[in-house]
């Protein structure tokens, strides 16, 4: 048996608790609560049609961010099974982790992001999940939003990085300066895992990518390839491709586990309280595992991300985000009641971007036909 971090697993009776206290439910833990608040959550359920990276059409086998956000989860449950870290909290965590995420992926971040700055504002996917899971969801007759643990909600704000002290005023109540618990770093990572290898088996289901280009470009796919041939000379390409993806992923979750206790080991961490006033995060892959994640990224961002393809796809999604965000300003009107109501006391472009940032795919698309085409 590896070496656990069951000395840094985050206590559940050293929570900050809920911003609205609630009583203990008879058998299911906060952190289990957490988790089912967010997929009961309407912004969990939208995921499923929000484009992952490849738009559907060409496929029907494509990731959506539905089925990213739960290979995500399966991954960080894994490691934290593994570690003896707390799966719970891992979970909720993994689960939520993209539920602030706008329509059509990175480009409609992007743009979103980019009409926001025309009014000295900006908008962050992390930033939007906590407005979500704080205001947006109205399930509970006694508090708005979902009432999460302050540990899930500081897990949504770190998911991708830490922060600066006095960097976001609004933020300050999440320990600025302090890394979230061992569970909430590993977030970050198991996402990266589960979408270089899902990016690559779509990308290669799609035509985007020849399995010979990432034999000759991904050199420790290419190593593993080569022993897959020897050990299964007459199973097809496909399955051959799969079962070498297979132990990719395998590699880097691997490394993630081992690289995480080494680097806990290193450090000294005693406690969950070492974990948060360490200097850096201590979830981390392996060297080996380092590598093999980097060059993955790097083929992708070359081969794949900047595809002819893609490119147009995303270019077409900018302009439809960029051009509803203008309708919008100009017929403040044409929002749903709801969203009309708040122009009364928050800024129109704020307004809009919330608006905009919770559609689905589709929903944009017929949205931007009926008002704007
Ligand atoms: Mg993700």
């Amino acid at each position: 048996m590896a070496e656990t971090l069951r000395h840094l697993r985050f206590p559940l009776p050293a929570s900050h608790g809920r911003r609205y206290p609630e009583p203990p439910h008879p058998y299911r833990n906060d952190f289990q609560r957490d988790r089912d608040r967010v997929v009961h959550a309407r912004a969990f359920r939208r995921l499923e049609n929000k484009t992952q990276v490849f738009a559907p059409g060409l496929s029907d086998h494509f990731r959506n961010r539905l089925t990213h956000t739960i290979e995500v989860a399966q991954v960080g449950r894994t490691v934290a099974a593994a570690l003896e870290i707390d799966e719970d909290l891992t979970e909720a965590l993994a689960l939520g982790h993209d539920i602030g995420h706008p329509p059509f992926a990175h480009a409609g971040e992007a743009e979103l992001d980019r009409q926001m700055r025309r009014f000295g504002d900006h908008f962050d996917h992390n930033r939007h999940a906590l407005r979500i899971v704080e205001q947006f969801e109205q399930r509970y007759a006694m508090f708005p939003g979902l009432n999460l643990t302050f540990e899930a909600r500081e897990g949504l704000v770190k998911h991708s990085k830490d922060l600066v002290p006095g960097e976001d005023p609004q933020l300050a109540e999440y320990l600025p300066g302090l890394r979230p618990p061992v569970e909430a770093q590993l977030i970050d990572l198991s996402d990266e895992i589960a979408y270089n290898t899902a990016d690559l088996d779509d990308a290669h289901g799609a035509g985007i990518v020849p399995l010979e280009e990432i034999r000759s470009r991904h050199q420790h796919f290419g190593e593993l390839f080569e022993t897959t041939e020897m050990r299964f000379p007459g199973a097809a390409e496909r399955v051959k491709f799969h079962q070498t993806l297979r132990e990719l992923f395998d590699f880097l979750v691997s490394g993630l586990i081992e690289g995480t206790a080494v680097a806990a080991r290193e450090a000294k961490l005693r406690n969950h309280e070492d974990v948060r006033s360490h200097d850096v995060r201590v979830a981390g892959f392996s060297p080996a595992a380092e590598a093999a994640n980097r060059s993955l990224k790097e083929f992708l961002h070359a081969q794949v991300y900047s595809s002819e393809a893609l490119l147009a796809a995303r270019k077409r999604s900018g302009q439809m985000v960029a051009a509803l965000f203008q309708h919008y300003l100009e017929h403040p009107g044409h929002m749903p009641a709801p969203h009309r109501a708040k122009l009364d006391s928050e800024p129109a472009h704020r307004v809009i971007c919330d608006y905009i940032a919770g559609m689905t795919d589709p929903f944009l698309e017929r949205t931007y036909w009926k008002h704007v085409d």
